[in-house]
């Protein structure tokens, strides 16, 4: 159970009324003139946001007017904020009152990790509390912490319904939000029975918000039935890869890709750049790892049916920079947040398209340029001399 630290006395009871800033000096299309409570607003400024991102931009102010929203953005658009902030304004302080009042569905369990420490950052200053309930971790602990009445939930589905199916007085009746994050995801891993269950179990009177990279037929027909006059919000569709991400192809015969691989990650990527490989199944990854770490490359394994704390290990090391190399597969991948990305090499080819944008997605974002510049040159330039020399 993770609490929220409660707010200061001074600064608790007139927040919502006590807006940030006046409309008069508030500077159009920035947070400022959103009218975001003191503690919401503080948040913000303490994740360090100074402007909004376009999907922020778009989604906060419609979502605050309570209208049900549906948002086509991918991963490192600012999505998250995007729903957080106007949940965060909506629920304003913790209610003595037992029920949960916001419910945030994530695919994996790395994302509803990753939302949650997100959402605990972002509402330090409010005293708001919120639960991570997901498959996986001790149900016994979860049901604690549903007995201190959180205002919020982040939740994989499976664990939910279960808990809503084992404790009698745990219901979704004064549940007032919900948010799908990754929506397409959520129907791909076959959780549609399940999510119109938990919708089943809302009063109809709630707000939804719907986040996807794509926006499938399962979606539309699921939007349709249980969303009230949505607003379609399409900014930055995963169709595009960003025109500042540098793109390399290396055609290789199959015998010799672990070694060309491992001249990459040798000699053209430089050590402090943080590389993620993608490969086919999780024995690809086993082999790559193992590979690299025999050649003295620091590579971590993630893949979907590798332990839960190991996995969360791997990702916290990589992310710390303790390690330079994370091996992974799309279903593992999926969920990650890894900020400081610099180089994603498709060891396997992706499947589709839309999985080799959604791949690349994680470079080249948030004004990160995702050139690559390895020994003082291109990395075309590189290469090739590196081909020829060989
Ligand atoms: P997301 O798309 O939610 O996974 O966010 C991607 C990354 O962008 C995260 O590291 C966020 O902390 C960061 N981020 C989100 N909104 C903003 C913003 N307005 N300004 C700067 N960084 C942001």
């Amino acid at each position: 159970m993770a609490d929220f630290p409660t707010i200061s006395d001074s600064e608790s009871d007139s927040d919502h009324e006590d807006r940030v800033v006046s409309k008069r000096k508030s500077k159009s299309g920035g947070f400022q003139s959103m009218g975001l409570s003191k503690s919401v607003f503080g948040g913000v400024m303490r994740m360090g946001y100074r402007v909004p991102s376009p999907i922020q931009r778009k989604v906060i102010p419609i979502a605050m007017m309570g209208r049900d929203v549906v948002a086509m953005a991918r991963t490192g658009s600012g999505k998250t904020a995007a729903f957080l902030i106007p949940l965060l304004e909506r629920l304003v302080s913790h209610s003595t009152k037992v029920g949960v009042r916001g419910i945030i569905l994530s695919p994996t369990r790395e994302l509803a990790q990753q939302t949650m420490n997100f959402l605990i950052k972002l509402g330090k200053l409010t005293d708001l509390r919120g639960s991570l309930i997901i498959g996986g971790h001790n149900i016994e602990n979860q049901f604690e912490a549903l007995a201190s009445n959180p205002d919020i939930l982040v939740s994989t589905p499976g664990r939910l319904l279960h808990l809503l199916m084992e404790v009698t007085e745990f219901t979704l009746d004064l549940a007032e939000v919900i948010i799908f994050d990754e929506a397409d995801r959520l129907f791909e891993m076959g959780f549609k029975a399940q999510l119109h269950d938990i919708m089943q179990r809302m009063p109809p009177a709630r707000q939804t918000m719907l986040f996807s990279a794509t926006l499938p037929r399962i979606l539309i027909e699921f939007t349709r039935a249980g969303l009230r006059d949505p607003e379609f919000v399409r900014l930055d569709v995963e169709s595009k890869v960003s025109p500042n991400l540098r793109l390399a192809f290396f055609a290789v015969r199959s015998e010799e890709k672990s070694a060309v691989l491992l001249y990459v990650c040798r000699q053209l990527i430089a050590k402090n750049k943080q590389t993620i490989i993608f490969t086919a199944t999780r024995h690809h990854v086993e082999y790559i790892a193992g590979v690299l770490g025999a050649f003295g490359l620091p590579a971590l394994p993630v893949y979907g049916t590798l332990d839960m704390d190991a996995r969360q290990d791997n990702v916290a090391a990589f992310r710390a920079g303790k390690c330079q190399f994370l091996v992974v597969t799309d279903v593992a991948a999926r969920g990650i947040d890894i900020p400081l990305l610099d180089v994603v090499i498709n060891y396997d080819f992706p499947p589709k398209p839309k999985v080799f944008v959604h791949r690349v997605g994680r470079v080249a974002r948030q004004n990160r340029s995702g050139n690559l510049e390895p020994c003082g040159g291109t990395f075309e330039r590189c290469l090739t001399h590196a081909l020829r020399r060989d």
